[in-house]
């Protein structure tokens, strides 16, 4: 059987193992799970926001604590694992507070007499799938909407952060949540796939990879479960002739490095206008430069190791690829000596079709720069990617900006600015990105009965 493993990122020592659990285990979780939907799903709601709200309120009591988890198990820099945790206070808290409204019936116009209105119900035990770049805050994002709405939940998380995982389920215990609402399961692919065929549960979620997403796709598609995709990116960041370049260069940096670089909406393609190419550039690898890699649990680290080896070696085969077919190493690009899972701030340039970097995703601190004509090239090169999660444009021209808001191939635009993620805002993408929304009223709906009430 596998095991769930803690390894320091920052030193590759191991330091605590779970092992996974029997399908005997599971079946009795899928078995908890349903019970605990039966009762869940008629608990009065003032019920359901205490818990959610006291949920927002641990993670406050607890920031420093959690942080540190964050920090031990995937090398998120102390500073940026305190941040995380407040945004995921944020999003339980956001839907305590939005749960009435959220759950309100809706009233149709239609032709006819009588009423007809949409109640919003929810459907049954569901499986997540999370990764490891945002612990708490991937769980959140699925966990918080869905036990407002009365599903119930058994979570599945990445196997290199199971402290992470456990302290999400034991906050849940503690805010009050009744056992059986939400399960933390140390398991197997094999195993989310039964769990997921299960005739009892309802629906996957997953953030992860492509490949994880088209495996858990397939399983709920066999299996006629409603499923919910969020994938990798290649986020575009364009640069236009008319831009405040020393506000785009700041943001330039911080949308690729923090997190060490492994967001699926980080900012990962620059796409600049000829015009202003060599100002952005130059400011860009001063500002990239600044961020030197140092000791995650350290306040003023801003960028710490990756989150594992195997992230390492996967990040450098791609710039390898890419260099030994003649692409430019502006910055960085050298594995340092010693343990830990450290690789620097890198940039590069002249990367065309046939190199790896061009398609696929640098996950980790590697930017790549792209030089361009017209708006028009801009456009082309940031749809010519498989992925279409969110993007970023830098411009002082509204025409300018709605036009890229209209014609780029992404699930999000944010204008003069680096992505970000906010509870009340959606969140999701097209293309290779997968599907479906998350926060918002958008990630309440995307497992509620939509069922139709009409008395004629
Ligand atoms: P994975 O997609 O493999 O892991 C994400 C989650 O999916 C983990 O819980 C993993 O479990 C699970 N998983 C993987 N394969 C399956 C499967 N066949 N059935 C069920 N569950 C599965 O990501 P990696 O950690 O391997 O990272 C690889 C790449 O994925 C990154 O370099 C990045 O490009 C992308 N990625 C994107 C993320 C995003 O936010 N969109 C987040 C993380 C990675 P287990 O840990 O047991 O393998």
């Amino acid at each position: 059987m596998g095991v769930y493993t803690t390894i320091d990122p920052a030193t590759g020592d191991a330091t605590a193992q779970y092992p996974e659990i029997s399908d005997a285990e599971l079946d009795t979780l899928i078995t908890n799970s349903a019970s605990a939907y039966r009762s869940w799903r008629t608990t009065p709601l003032e019920q359901r926001r205490a818990v959610l709200a006291r949920t927002a309120e641990i993670h406050r009591e607890q920031a420093e604590e959690l942080a540190k988890l964050l920090t031990l198990e995937m090398g998120k820099p102390i500073a940026q694992a305190r941040g995380e945790v407040e945004l995921v206070a944020s999003i339980y808290q956001h839907y305590a507070d939005n749960l009435e409204e959220y759950l309100a019936d809706e009233s149709l116009t239609f032709k006819g007499s009588g009423t007809a209105v949409v109640r919003s119900e929810p459907i049954g035990p569901l499986v997540g799938v999370m990764p490891w770049n945002y612990p708490y805050y991937q769980v959140a994002r699925f966990a918080a909407p869905n036990i407002a709405l009365g599903n119930t939940i058994i979570l599945k998380h990445a196997r290199n952060c199971p402290q992470s995982a456990l302290a999400i389920e034991r906050v849940l215990s503690e805010a009050g949540l009744p056992v059986g609402v939400y399960a933390n399961a140390f398991i197997s692919s094999a195993q989310v796939a039964a769990a997921v065929a299960d005739r009892r549960v309802q629906g996957v979620s997953l953030t992860g990879s492509e490949k994880a997403g088209a495996a858990v796709g397939e399983v709920a598609g066999r299996n006629l479960k409603k499923c919910v995709l969020e994938l990798g990116g290649s986020d575009p960041f364009i640069v236009l002739d008319d831009a405040d370049i020393d506000a785009a260069a700041a943001a330039a940096v911080i949308g690729r490095l923090s997190n060490g670089g492994q967001a699926c909406t980080a900012s990962k393609r620059f796409i600049v206008a000829d015009g202003v190419y060599e100002e952005f550039l130059q400011k860009f690898l001063d500002a990239m430069a600044s961020w030197q890699s140092g000791d995650p649990t350290d306040s003023g680290t801003k960028l710490g190791p990756l989150a594992s080896s195997a992230g390492v070696e996967e990040l450098d085969e791609l710039v390898q690829d890419a260099v030994s077919q003649g692409a430019e190493l502006l910055l960085g690009g050298e594995r340092p000596d010693g343990p830990g899972a450290y690789y620097p701030a890198t940039v590069l340039a002249g990367v065309t079709p046939q190199m790896r970097a061009f398609t696929e995703e640098l996950f980790g601190p590697v930017a790549v720069v792209y030089r361009v004509g017209s708006l028009q090239e801009a456009i082309d090169l940031a749809n010519n990617s498989p992925f279409g999660l969110s993007s970023s444009v830098f411009t002082s021209n509204a025409k300018n900006a709605d036009r890229l808001a209209e014609e780029l191939e992404v699930g999000m635009v944010w204008i003069n600015s680096t992505s970000k993620s906010s509870p009340d805002l959606p969140f999701g993408g097209v293309k290779g990105s997968g599907f479906g929304r998350e926060l918002s009223r958008y990630g309440f709906n995307e497992f509620a009965n939509k069922k139709l009430v009409r008395n004629p």
